[in-house]
């Protein structure tokens, strides 16, 4: 109740002073490249970043999907609400004085919010689940629990019933599909629309009866990929949501079909032995890999699951008709290749010596259709994808 009531007071301060102040600071730069207008999430984000609640990274990029840890979900509650301590400060052995989030965590510690594990560590990295997270927003906003619906997957025996309850029926969370999915990870895009709920919170909200789960099983994650530019973007800092699953692009294959006609008279034969796919089959791959190579050396040349070119149906690895390869690399074919596939709308995708940016080393095979008017302008520009962009 301490919280609730200083809450009441301190919040629309905060609103005001805030917003006041760096209206102007934001106004020129307040929109991320990777959240354009037409995201359904675009005024939320919009709305929390020029209240200073969230920032986005150096390059101008929000990063949605990535998922968010602990140190900060931590750091952005206190950003917002004014923590009252409620018993001393602690000790974590992973948590130094020097650690950039250390007021933040031991703020969150002391009004009771978050709390370490029995071994005396914070794990301030490590990521929060949805119901993990349901826990601290109902012990920091000090929600009450106006109704008893359940989601069938966080059923009344269930640790976090009371604090999914407690969100649920304040109109925090709507669940997906009748299910809270409880051990689903919570992206930064998840954080910051339920903290704007909060903090838009409807006092006459009434909660309706929670629809039984469909029989078949809803999607794990309903996000959609990350577009820069009208460019589909897979890398490892923008990973595909798993149940993203578009197949072959049909373009791309129409577009490599002429690529390969010019190429014939030419004296190549091409084909594309691996083109798109899928989650499942990704993380299969990777984990072949990792027990092969280690996982070092494995995420050199291969992707985790999600964050595969792959799996966008955009992506061609192209080899000589009868040849692997691995006998590719370094050949005239390959360097005829190119040279020539921007005309067709293909970049390679990962060049040489450009590992520290695009994150895999040279893959002369692998080619990303971007359409001929990007492709052309990505190969007269002699960058990567990323820098083409400028995002990291
Ligand atoms: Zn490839």
């Amino acid at each position: 109740m301490i919280i609730k009531r200083i809450f009441a007071v301190y919040f629309p301060l905060v609103l005001v002073c805030v917003f006041f102040f760096q209206q102007h600071v934001y106004a020129e730069n307040s929109s991320f490249k990777d959240v354009l207008p037409s995201h359904p999430n675009f005024d939320i984000i919009h709305e929390m970043q020029e209240l200073g609640v969230i920032n986005g990274y150096g390059d101008g990029t929000f990063r949605p999907q990535l998922s968010i840890s602990r140190q900060h979900v931590a750091l952005l509650l206190t950003r917002i609400l004014p923590l009252e301590p409620i018993r001393g400060q602690k000790y974590f052995n992973d948590l130094p004085e020097t650690n950039v989030y250390y007021d933040a965590i031991q703020q969150v510690q002391q009004a009771g919010i978050m709390d370490g594990d029995k071994n005396g560590n914070f794990n301030p990295t490590a990521l929060l689940t949805r119901v993990q997270l349901a826990k601290v927003l109902h012990l920091a906003f000090d929600l009450e629990i106006k109704a008893t619906y359940d989601f069938q997957d966080v059923p009344e025996s269930h640790w976090g019933n009371s604090h999914v309850r407690a969100l649920y029926s304040n109109g925090i969370t709507t669940g997906d599909g009748g299910l809270f999915m409880p051990q689903g990870t919570v992206t930064r895009l998840h954080y910051a629309v339920f903290l704007h709920r909060l903090m838009n919170i409807d006092e006459r909200f009434v909660a309706l009866p929670i629809e039984k789960p469909k029989p078949t099983k809803p999607k794990p994650d309903a996000l959609s990929p990350i577009y820069v530019e009208g460019i589909l973007i897979a890398s490892k800092n923008y990973p595909l949501p798993a149940n993203y699953s578009p197949g072959e692009n049909a373009e791309a294959r129409k577009a490599f079909t002429e690529f390969n006609k010019h190429a014939n008279k030419n004296g190549y034969n091409f084909t594309a032995f691996s083109t798109y796919r899928s989650y499942s089959y990704q993380e299969k791959l990777f984990e072949d890999y990792v027990k092969k190579d280690g996982l070092v050396e494995a995420a050199r040349y291969s992707a985790r699951a999600g964050e595969s070119e792959h799996q966008s149906g955009l992506a061609f690895d192209v080899g000589l008709v009868g040849q692997s390869s691995k006998w590719f690399l370094e050949t005239k074919a390959s360097e005829w290749m190119g040279k020539n596939a921007h005309h067709y709308g293909f970049i390679v995708r990962y060049p040489k010596e450009k590992e520290k940016i695009t994150g895999y080393i040279y893959e002369p095979w692998h080619l990303r259709y971007l359409g001929v008017d990007h492709a052309e302008k990505v190969y007269a520009s002699g960058k990567t994808l990323e820098e083409y962009l400028g995002i990291e």
